[in-house]
């Protein structure tokens, strides 16, 4: 008898528990999402709650709230995702109470332009000799991208970096002499040589460097697993550790690295998950 009571106790316990999360907690986010494409998910509470944590596509970040209230930038990188039906898991300590809430969210295919372009085949392929450094590199940049800080989502619409055109758009296949040579991870943006260049949100510096692909280019971390990258710059005016606020001149476009005119690369990426930056310019 006494131990059925105690089950009963407990039950009632976890129903409470459960109706309590299902009052207080409200979760915005989308029920569809094109992959590539970035989406804002909202976590409003009208108790206390701390901690919250964000797991997407089996990557974390961890949110900073204000005033109850904790959102998140989240995106799908065109290489990585698949369609089909992705959970998304909140957790939260909530009256001391850990709590973890479930939603849905289905993935859909969305159509991205094709480029051919024709170069001489020595172009394809870097030198031996380069292949140390390129790979140092590479290995540089896959770290500043995996910067995880607690933050939130950043103010929308993001800060234009130039206030250029677009001379090519994320997502856009390319064939290298008939060759597919992988899909273009950000937004090429119009920018005379000498531009200045300017921090699409306030953030910290994690990676500057002059590398073989890039040229002189710049990794900021917006926290909440968001970085942004500016690459093929004629001069980074910011280093590692510095704090930029959105719109400070951070350095000036170019034509560094492996490129054939001037322009600014830009891309954004959550947890080392490259999307389209480009609606969030808007
Ligand atoms: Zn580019």
């Amino acid at each position: 008898m006494k131990r059925a009571i105690s089950v009963l106790m407990m039950l009632l316990f976890i129903q409470t528990a459960l109706y309590a999360a299902e009052k207080n907690i409200t979760v915005t986010f989308p029920a569809q999402v094109e992959i590539g494409q970035p989406f804002l998910v909202s976590i409003r509470s009208e108790s206390e709650i701390d901690s919250v944590t964000i797991s997407w596509q089996e990557k974390e970040c961890v949110l900073t709230g204000d005033n109850g209230t904790f959102n998140v930038l989240l995106g799908t990188d065109l290489k990585n995702a698949g369609t089909g039906t992705s959970e998304l898991r909140i957790s939260c300590s909530l009256n001391g109470q850990l709590l973890e809430e479930k939603r849905n969210i289905h993935l859909i295919t969305r159509k991205y332009p094709r480029e051919n372009l024709k170069v001489s085949p020595e172009k394809l392929t870097p030198p031996a000799s380069l292949s140390e450094r390129i790979k140092r590199e590479a290995a540089l940049g896959r770290e500043a991208i995996q910067t995880n800080t607690p933050g939130s989502a950043p103010v929308l619409p993001l800060f234009k970096p130039v206030p250029g055109g677009y001379s090519s758009v994320y997502g856009k296949s390319r064939y290298l002499n008939g060759q597919f040579k992988g899909r273009h991870g950000g937004l090429d943006m119009r920018a005379a040589r000498g531009s200045p260049i300017k921090a699409t949100s306030s953030g910290t510096v994690v990676l500057t460097g002059d590398f073989w692909f890039a040229g002189k280019c710049i990794y900021i971390d917006h926290g909440a697993g968001l970085i942004s990258f500016y690459c093929h710059m004629s001069k980074v005016s910011k280093s590692k550790g510095e704090k930029v606020k959105r719109g400070e001149v951070i350095g000036l476009s170019g034509k560094s690295g492996r490129v054939t005119g001037p322009h600014l690369h830009f891309s954004v990426s959550w947890r080392g998950e490259f999307f389209d930056p480009a609606p969030l310019l808007k």
